[in-house]
């Protein structure tokens, strides 16, 4: 038969790139490492890399200041 299934997968806050589905909810939210949340918003590696700063001293993540054009 055809059986309808709901997936759950980590969708990028920023780029709106996409990890595996996988079916149970908690495992998506429990697997999204090397992503990270950030201000409340999941980001993958390259827009984490692109919008912060990793602070060695502190241990954390910084905004990296925009550009003034
Ligand atoms: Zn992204």
């Amino acid at each position: 038969m055809i059986q309808k299934v709901t997936m759950y997968q980590a969708v990028c806050d920023e780029c709106g790139k996409k990890r595996n589905p996988c079916k149970d909810r908690s495992y998506a939210e429990g697997y999204i490492a090397p992503w990270e949340y950030m201000e409340g918003r999941l980001l993958c590696r390259q827009c984490i890399e692109r919008m912060y700063d990793y602070d060695e001293e502190k241990d954390c993540y910084i905004p990296k200041a925009i550009p003034n054009n």
